[in-house]
């Protein structure tokens, strides 16, 4: 039987920050702090395992958690000095949740348990100050009422409101002793008249209930939600911190505040954050009132007239100040953190790695591996992949003509443009239907975090850098403006009114998250400068990785954007892309419409020219580079009309009798055109198709090289191949149109000639097909829908009820199925590499731009991964993160 409860305090602790599973990252966090000597109030934590416990055991504890808990107060009165209930001495605690990653949606933590209406005199005494100790009371029985009890935090506020409303007031700070004590006498019948038992007296018993709300928030709706957003398992489990309190309400040298050690936003090295003087746990990011800095050149570049911590508590800065470097050092990253300041003495509550957005994360990693913090791998390994696509995606372009609504805090950076809604309902039924929005709230919690996700950007009228839509935003990579407090929103009437301009639901506006506007309509963007920061963590990156990092390209356009963005080739140039130009188009009806090969040649002719330009154009851009073209891969009904009216204008077009081009669109048509006359079953029935592209693709190395002076040895793929037969039947077309090529050119080129492993029977059978095929390229959008039997196009209507229901964890689609897809892959390379030892092999399904799935390229040996444009930085990343953790594991 395990220890079930863990201590900290005075300098001690059971545990460190490596026991994160086990005591939360909250616990394992205050643990180490205590262990460094910083001060931090005793506690303990109760393990994530009494969770586990819990929900294995109807709900129930194990018998020995009460004797442990018992001790630990016991530890928790002696460090103090104070016990549970005493009349003179009463101990106070907080209840904090804290699962393994921090996980918005859990319990709220409440503090000030411990008092009654017996110790809250006591605590007036001790305090000499009467007003905080009515003041904490009124605030206890609130926060454990809602979050333990149930009754509605709106019902609370309301009788606040009244009171406020009734004394002429606005600020909470402006309510006398006495006025409290009669609010506390509001809030208990209010408790009695909602749960119908009296609000509880004993510490004890406030104790258990409030460890018990804890537990049974880690099955909340909102828990439920934040976890399947982010892949976190049900088993983990959260952590209960029950912590002595410490109070930054007790007057003008008492505060309450949160830092960043850098600032997430920019990643600039100045500590940067925000405090309230005589307040108490979220205040300061509950957005009641507006913080105030914390260092005196924040102050002055926000130009606030209200004073820094800096200058207002100048003790207690000094203190925290050494605080941040220290735990910075330790931690040897950024640190968020909460502290308390009671009568100018610090008290640290909470520190862990601080989220930043994409550009901070990348000046903080070269920062600190300038300043000899970390080693230039991992500063590789610190930056998350995905995150690149915010720097990647347009900005607001300067010179377009901008009309202000309203200026607010620049929370997180990127642009974004979309129709106001005012919900998260709203929010997730626009991007349903494909629309950009912005979440226009008052401020956001919680329950808007799926909304958050639908939406383009967010936008908030209260809370600063730190409230929860900030720090949701920048964490999500959302483009996010908030605390405009010169708007209105009104929710029901569905409008937002600024300097006199109403805004309904549905207009367009643009947030700026970089500047803080919000601007009216939609405004062009541009694309992002990308910094010298990002380019030298790219450098590290491409000295780091194993694999190559290639495209899918098939315009001049998308070639030139991958290989600004770092692009060592093409892995997929898609041929068909080239015959639904509008100009082809008709060149290739009339080969489809075609009685005889005599036709289809004279219309393939016709196209022979136009792909030779596009190839020669893709290899100058690559200039080397290799590059892979397939043949002509999807069905040929996809080129003809279906519509009566396009089919006249069609027929017209190409002098042809309607009646024939509807024929043969009857003709075309299959069941099943995923599965239909596709892929290298077209060349087999029209191999003057594949003649006449591989031709094209040769004749263009030829002038590219001309050209560039440097040799193109083009690889041609053909694509949908089960069997060798089938392979070698069109390579060796391929390779008689090259020698006859060569032949009248009287020039010699080398090439290859490869396939797409997309079928389980290729990956099966890769050794025999390796004997005819110089590269395999895995096709992994066509391996997944026939390894799984699904079709892509259609499994939208039940993936996501397999997702939601835990039945598959991630959707194979996005990221690669390694138990299943991933095995055929591993086979293949196997089998291709025990026949061809040099057989090239690389990805170019959608999955090749996944993190994950790169993961799993790399464990597998491939040569590269081919994925969109944009995505290729964040290939490299991953690449290299692949290969640093895999080096390290072999
Ligand atoms: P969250 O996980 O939502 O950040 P915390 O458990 O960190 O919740 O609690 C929120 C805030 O409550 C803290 O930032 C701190 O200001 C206050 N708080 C928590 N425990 C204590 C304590 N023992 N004494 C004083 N304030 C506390
Ligand atoms: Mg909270
Ligand atoms: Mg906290």
């Amino acid at each position: 039987m395990g220890q079930w409860v863990y201590t900290f305090g005075d300098g001690k602790a059971e545990g460190d920050a490596s026991q994160r599973d086990l005591l939360g990252g909250k616990g394992a966090n205050l643990a180490e702090m205590a262990s460094l000597g910083l001060p931090v109030p005793p506690g303990m934590t109760i393990t994530t395992e009494v969770c586990t416990y819990f929900y294995e055991h109807g709900e129930s504890y194990p018998p020995e958690l009460e004797t442990e808990v018992n001790a630990a107060l016991d530890h928790i009165a002696a460090s103090t000095g104070r016990t549970f209930g005493d009349a003179e001495m009463p101990l106070l605690v907080s209840v904090r949740s804290g699962a393994r990653i921090s996980m918005p949606g859990m319990m709220d933590t409440v503090l000030n348990l411990g008092l009654n209406d017996a110790t809250v005199d006591a605590l007036a005494k001790n305090a000499g100050d009467e007003r905080f100790a009515v003041d904490s009371y009124r605030r206890f029985i609130q926060m454990y009422g809602d979050v333990v009890l149930g009754v509605p935090m709106r019902l609370f506020d309301e009788r606040l409101e009244d009171l406020k409303a009734e004394k002429g007031v606005e600020l909470d700070t402006e309510i006398s002793a006495d006025e409290w004590r009669k609010l506390i006498e509001v809030y208990k019948a209010l408790v009695l008249e909602e749960t119908g038992k009296p609000f509880p007296q004993d510490p004890r018993d406030q104790l258990w209930g409030a460890i018990g709300a804890v537990f049974g928030s880690w099955r909340n709706d909102r828990a439920i939600t934040y976890r399947r957003l982010h892949q976190i398992p049900e088993r983990w489990g959260t952590a209960v911190t029950v912590q002595a309190m410490v109070f930054g309400n007790m007057g003008e040298t008492s505060a309450t505040g949160v830092a960043f050690t850098r600032n997430p936003s920019t990643g600039e090295k100045a500590l940067y954050g925000e405090f309230l003087i005589n307040a108490q746990g979220e205040d300061v990011v509950a957005g009641i009132r507006t913080p105030q800095d914390i260092t005196e050149k924040a102050r002055q570049e926000a130009g606030s007239d209200r004073p820094s911590m800096e200058t207002a508590l100048p003790e207690a800065f000094a203190e925290f100040k050494a605080v941040c470097d220290k735990l910075e050092g330790h931690y040897r990253d950024v640190q968020d953190l909460e502290f308390t300041i009671e009568r100018n003495k610090l008290w640290m509550l909470q520190t862990r790695s601080g989220k930043r957005t994409a550009k901070a994360a990348l000046k903080i990693a070269v920062d600190m591996v300038d300043e000899g913090i970390i080693s230039q791998d991992e500063a590789v390994k610190r930056i998350e992949p995905a995150s690149l696509d915010q720097l990647l995606h347009p900005m607001i372009d300067p010179k377009s003509e901008k009309v202000l609504f309203a200026k607010a805090l620049p929370a997180s950076p990127g642009a974004a443009a979309g129709v106001i809604v005012f919900s998260s309902d709203e929010a997730e039924r626009f991007a349903a239907a494909g629309k950009p929005c912005i979440l226009c709230r008052v401020e956001t919690s919680p329950e808007d975090i799926s909304g958050m996700h639908a939406a383009g950007g967010i936008f908030t009228t209260r809370g600063g850098m730190t409230s929860h839509a900030a720090v949701v935003a920048r964490g999500m990579g959302k483009p996010c403006v908030s605390g405009a407090g010169s708007v209105r929103i009104d929710y029901a009437s569905g409008t937002m009114i600024s300097n006199g301009v109403t805004l309904r639901a549905g207009d367009a506006i643009t947030i700026d998250g970089a500047t803080g506007e919000v601007l009216l309509g939609e405004v062009p963007m541009m694309k992002p400068e990308l910094s010298g920061d990002f380019q030298r963590i790219m450098d590290w990156a491409d000295r780091a990785r194993r694999m190559k990092v290639r495209t899918n390209a098939d315009t001049p356009h998308d070639a030139r954007t991958a290989r600004e963005f770092g692009a060592e080739g093409i892995g997929l140039c898609r041929t068909e892309h080239m015959f639904f130009d509008p100009a082809r188009i008709n060149a290739m009806r009339e080969m489809i419409l075609a009685d005889d090969t005599e036709g289809r040649r004279a219309a393939l002719d016709k196209l022979l020219p136009m792909q030779r330009e596009d190839f020669t154009q893709l290899f100058e851009i690559m200039a080397g580079l290799p590059v892979t073209i397939r043949l002509l891969d999807p069905p040929l009904h996809e080129f003809i009309p279906h519509g009566e009216e396009d089919i006249k204008e069609v027929a017209e077009a190409l002098g042809v009798d309607p009646e024939k081009l509807r024929n043969r669109a009857r003709a075309l048509a299959e069941f099943n055109p995923m599965l239909g006359h596709r892929g290298c079953r077209l060349a087999v029935s029209y191999p003057e198709i594949a003649e006449m592209q591989s031709r094209a693709i040769f004749e263009a190395a030829i002038a590219a090289a001309q050209k560039t002076g440097a040799p193109v040895e083009p690889e041609v793929m053909v694509p949908l191949v089960g069997l060798q037969t089938e392979l070698e039947f069109v390579k060796k077309r391929i390779d008689a149109t090259a020698r006859a090529v060569s032949e009248e050119t009287g020039q010699t080129f080398s090439y290859q000639v490869g396939t797409m492993v997309e079928l389980p029977r290729a990956a099966l059978n890769a050794d025999k097909i390796a004997e005819s095929a110089q590269f395999f390229s895995f096709g992994t959008n066509d391996l997944t829908q026939t390894a799984f039997g699904i079709s892509r196009d259609d499994a939208a209507t039940f993936l996501g009820s397999y997702l939601r229901e835990s039945i598959i964890d991630v959707d194979p689609f996005v990221s690669i199925d390694v138990d299943g897809v991933g095995e055929l892959i591993r086979i293949a390379a196997e089998k291709g590499r025990s026949v061809r030892p040099d057989i090239k092999l690389g990805i170019c399904g959608e999955h090749g731009g996944d993190p994950a799935s790169i993961d799993f390229c790399e464990t597998v040996n491939l040569d590269y991964v081919s994925c969109s444009p944009f995505r290729v930085p964040i290939a490299r990343l991953a690449a290299a993160q692949a290969a640093l953790t895999h080096a390290k594991a072999a």
